[in-house]
């Protein structure tokens, strides 16, 4: 059945765009149209944001308590329409339904109470030493932007933290992927909060996009999604001196000392390969120390050949397709950029993987011998391709680990705490993790360089949508 989902929501009510401008969006399991929905224009951008613009004074003038219990009701009905989201998700972006319920929607609800228990412990208000008072207020109307990848994820980190701090917001999702912030929006109503504190357009980067970063009546730009777009909206919002916060790409090393523990490497491609390998902090380059590199080696593609691909609709962990067509192309291309440049195929390659002939089904791809020059090494794949480099010492991996453009999320695996402490001091990441651990509840999460600038969850993600105010002592 073809979903139609051509409304946008602007001050409370679903309404219709004012151009309609259909975009289709494709099942990328099956490479059907599953839903239609329309693309805004700048009138629809312009009623979105003037809607933020009159419930700002209002709602970013409530009591913090009030603005927790609505946040604390919008958790209740997340949770209450997890198995919605999850097929959604499912859906639009391809992720098997097992994984689309656990980590994907519930990164969602995951994020939600970290916020809850983040803002709970916030004060608003403090001292200097003189009495002088610092008071921390919203920001104002903020735009948000989201990638297709980890649709729920990102919506979540942004729009509940403006929202619980007394900021109003235009969400514009991912146009590959919007049905997902289209329940969560549903969910946004049934809970009750004022018309106008949350709005949504669906629309593209040039269209919508553009408009919300450049809008003078925008306070703030929240951005998630490539480093090509980051940067754009970053000059978009020049002109108009909002601030804007970023989290971009990645390339992250994973780092294997010889010393690591057994089930490094499987685990290293796992993580790798999860979500289908369209994860910004996902460890696609496997550093591996020299005197083990060979027998890592074979462990890689024989946890390669364990990976199964198939059906988002099958429960279990498999994988599932990638995102999109232009996707599906990216990836085959830069698989064969790197035959050509002459790293070793050790699992996968170019082509769908066997019994699977239509949906953007990509083969786990595994190339060893890899140089860190090469493009697959230093450009995003974006799909389950890992490569694997040997190092000869402990300065070696931290130079190449650090030889990239992005600066998001490293890995060490060794079971030496001092090294591992003492190589995590060197990373230039926003992010190290060590041995498999992930990271905890209201964490920050973000990069250095061309990774971004922001910090989302917990008390960081809060602080990025406040002010800083100073008011001065009285004197009689
Ligand atoms: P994308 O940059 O193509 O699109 C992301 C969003 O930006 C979409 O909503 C799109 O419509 C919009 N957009 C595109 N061009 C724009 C422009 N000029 N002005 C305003 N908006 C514009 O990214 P994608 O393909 O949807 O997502 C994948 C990318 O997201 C990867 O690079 C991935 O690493 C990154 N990502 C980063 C994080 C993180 O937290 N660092 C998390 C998830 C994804």
């Amino acid at each position: 059945m073809l979903l139609d989902k051509r409304n946008f929501y602007i001050n409370g009510a679903w309404v219709a765009p004012a151009k309609p401008r259909d975009l289709e969006v494709i099942n990328p399991a099956t490479e059907e149209i599953c839903a239609v929905i329309s693309l805004g224009d700048k009138a629809d951008t312009d009623a979105a944001v003037a809607a933020a613009r009159a419930a700002f004074d209002p709602w970013s003038m409530t009591p913090k308590k009030e603005r927790l219990d609505m946040i604390r009701a919008l958790l209740e009905e997340y949770k209450r329409r997890n198995d919605d989201m999850a097929e959604a998700i499912s859906m639009e972006m391809g992720a098997p339904i097992d994984m689309a319920t656990s980590a994907q929607a519930g990164s969602g609800s995951w994020h939600i109470e970290g916020f809850i228990e983040a803002f709970e412990k916030m004060t608003l208000e403090s001292r200097l030493a003189n009495d002088e008072l610092i008071v921390r207020e919203p920001i104002g109307v903020c735009g948000l932007i989201t990638p297709w990848n980890w649709p729920m994820n990102q919506v979540t980190l942004k729009a509940v933290p403006a929202m619980a701090v007394g900021c109003t917001v235009v969400l514009k999702p991912s146009e590959v992927a919007p049905l997902s912030s289209i329940v969560f929006t549903e969910m946004v109503h049934a809970v009750g909060f004022p018309a106008g504190v949350f709005n949504m357009v669906n629309g593209d980067g040039v269209g919508v996009g553009t408009q919300l970063s450049s809008h003078p009546d925008v306070d703030m730009l929240s951005f998630t999604g490539s480093t090509r777009a980051g940067a754009l909206i970053t000059k978009a919002a020049a002109d108009t001196v909002k601030r804007v916060t970023l989290e971009l790409g990645g390339k992250g090393a994973n780092i294997v000392f010889a010393d690591a523990d057994d089930k490094a490497i499987e685990r290293g491609v796992k993580q790798c390969f999860g979500n289908t390998g369209q994860s910004c902090n996902a460890p696609t380059r496997m550093l591996v120390e020299r005197s083990i590199y060979d027998k890592a080696v074979k462990i890689a593609a024989e946890a390669a050949e364990k990976v199964r691909v198939g059906d988002p609709k099958e429960h279990g962990n498999h994988l599932g397709p990638v995102v999109s067509d232009v996707q599906f192309g990216k990836i085959q291309g830069l698989i064969q950029v790197g035959i050509d440049e002459g790293a070793r195929l050790i699992a996968g390659g170019t082509g769908r993987p066997e019994g699977l002939d239509r949906g953007y089904f990509i083969r786990p791809t595994i190339f060893a011998d890899v140089n860190n020059d090469m493009r697959i090494a230093r450009e995003e794949v974006f799909g389950p391709v890992l490569t694997m480099i040997p190092f000869d010492s402990e300065e070696e991996a931290i130079r190449v680990a650090n030889d990239t453009v992005y600066g998001l999320t490293n890995y060490i695996q060794t079971q030496d705490k001092e090294k591992a402490k003492r190589v995590a001091r060197r990373l230039r990441s926003g992010m190290v993790r060590i041995n498999g651990v992930d990271s905890a509840a209201a964490a920050p999460f973000g990069g250095y360089k061309q990774s971004g600038n922001g910090r989302e969850g917990g008390i960081w993600g809060l602080e990025d949508f406040l002010e800083i105010k100073h008011v001065t002592q009285w004197k009689d």
